[in-house]
C-alpha cells in the first residue's frame, strides 16, 4: 500500500470509530471527493450538516462552510482539516461595510451570500447560496434589496427579479479571472458543446454562455441534457465530479485559470489528522452563532 492508501484506510477506520461524517465540496481534489460521505454545493452540504446524526463533521471545503456547519449543528464537533483554507471573496467584506450600507439605505433588507464570515451573516437579514439566491430575493417583501458580497451573483439575481438590487463590489477571485474571450476560445475548440458557467462569473461571460447555473443545478441539467459534451465554466474540481457522475459524457474546462487555491488546500493527510487529533475544531461564540444562525435558518425556510 502507498501512503495515500494507508491514509485512506485510517480515515475509514477513524470515521467508523468516532461516528464521523465527511462532507466534501464539489471543488475538492479527487482524493477528497472519493472519501466524502456527501459531495455537493454549499446548500446541499449545509442541509446535510443540519440533519446528520454523526458526532463529528469533517468539512472539506473552506472556512465559511465549516462555520455554517457549526452554526447549523452547534452541539457537534465540526473540523476544518486545513486551517488555511479561506475564501478571498468572504474576506472582501466586514460587518462595518454592511452596517454602512444599512445606514445609507434604511429599512432595505440585506441578502448575504453564504460565502461570507459568520460576523457578516450576523448583521445581515437573510442568507442565500447560488442555488437559491433568486428565490430568496423574491421571497422578501421589499422592492429594494442590498446584496453582499458578490457583485457577480448579485447582478445575475438583479437580472432575474423585478427588484432594485444594491450591489457590493466583492467577487470570486477564481470565477472573475474568466473573460468573454475564454468563452469564445472554448467554443471554437468544441463547437458542439453547450457552455455552462457559474453565476459568480462576470456578466460578459454569463451573456456569452448558454446556461448559467450553480454546481448543484449543473448536475441536474447535465443529467437530463441531450448533449454528450459540455464546456464547464466553474472551478476545475467540478470536472472530476461530473466525470464521476456521468462517465459517458465529456467535459471541457473552459480555462485552466478556473482553479481555487483554497479549495485545493485539503489533503488526505489533513483529513486523517483532523479525525485522529480533532484538528482544527471550529469554535464560534454563542451569541454570534445565534445571530448568524437566524440569517441561515431563514434561508433554509425558503429552500
Ligand atoms: S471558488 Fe471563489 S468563492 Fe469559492 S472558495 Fe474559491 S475564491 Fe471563494
Amino acid at each position: 500500500m502507498n501512503q495515500q492508501q494507508i491514509w485512506g484506510e485510517e480515515i475509514k477506520q477513524w470515521k467508523k470509530d468516532k461516528n464521523a461524517i465527511i462532507l466534501a465540496h464539489n471543488y475538492q481534489i479527487p482524493e477528497i471527493q472519493d472519501i466524502g460521505d456527501f459531495i455537493g454545493d454549499s446548500l446541499d452540504l449545509s442541509k446535510k450538516a443540519a440533519e446528520t446524526n454523526a458526532d463529528i463533521i469533517v468539512f472539506c471545503g473552506v472556512t465559511f462552510m465549516a462555520e455554517t456547519a457549526k452554526i447549523l449543528a452547534p452541539k457537534k464537533m465540526v473540523l476544518l482539516p486545513s486551517k488555511h483554507a479561506g475564501c478571498p471573496m468572504a474576506d472582501m467584506i466586514e460587518p462595518h461595510d454592511v452596517l454602512k450600507l444599512k445606514q445609507e439605505h434604511p429599512g432595505v433588507p440585506v441578502v448575504c451570500y453564504v460565502n461570507s464570515s459568520a460576523e457578516v451573516k450576523a448583521v445581515s437579514d437573510i442568507c442565500c447560496t447560488s442555488a437559491n439566491a433568486i428565490n430568496v430575493v423574491n421571497s422578501l417583501d421589499s422592492k429594494k434589496i442590498i446584496f453582499i458580497p458578490d457583485e457577480g451573483l448579485g447582478s445575475y439575481v438583479a437580472e432575474h427579479c423585478s427588484k432594485e438590487v444594491i450591489l457590493f463590489p466583492g467577487y470570486c477571485a477564481t470565477h472573475y479571472m474568466i473573460k468573454k474571450e475564454e468563452v469564445e476560445k472554448a467554443r471554437k475548440l468544441h463547437p458542439n458543446a453547450p457552455v455552462i458557467v457559474h453565476p459568480e462569473c462576470r456578466k460578459e461571460v454569463r451573456d456569452a454562455s448558454d446556461i448559467v447555473a450553480g454546481t448543484g443545478k449543473m448536475i441536474t441539467l447535465i443529467k437530463d441534457h441531450s448533449s454528450n459534451e459540455f464546456i464547464i465554466g466553474t472551478e476545475e474540481g467540478m470536472i472530476y465530479r461530473l466525470e464521476t457522475l456521468f462517465p459517458e459524457k465529456k467535459f471541457y474546462l473552459m480555462s485552466s485559470k478556473l482553479y481555487c487555491v483554497n479549495m485545493k488546500k485539503t489533503t488526505l493527510e489533513h483529513v486523517r489528522n483532523a479525525l485522529l487529533h480533532h484538528q482544527h475544531e471550529m469554535m464560534l461564540p454563542e451569541p454570534l452563532m445565534e445571530e448568524a444562525g437566524e440569517s441561515i435558518k431563514k434561508m433554509l425556510m425558503v429552500g
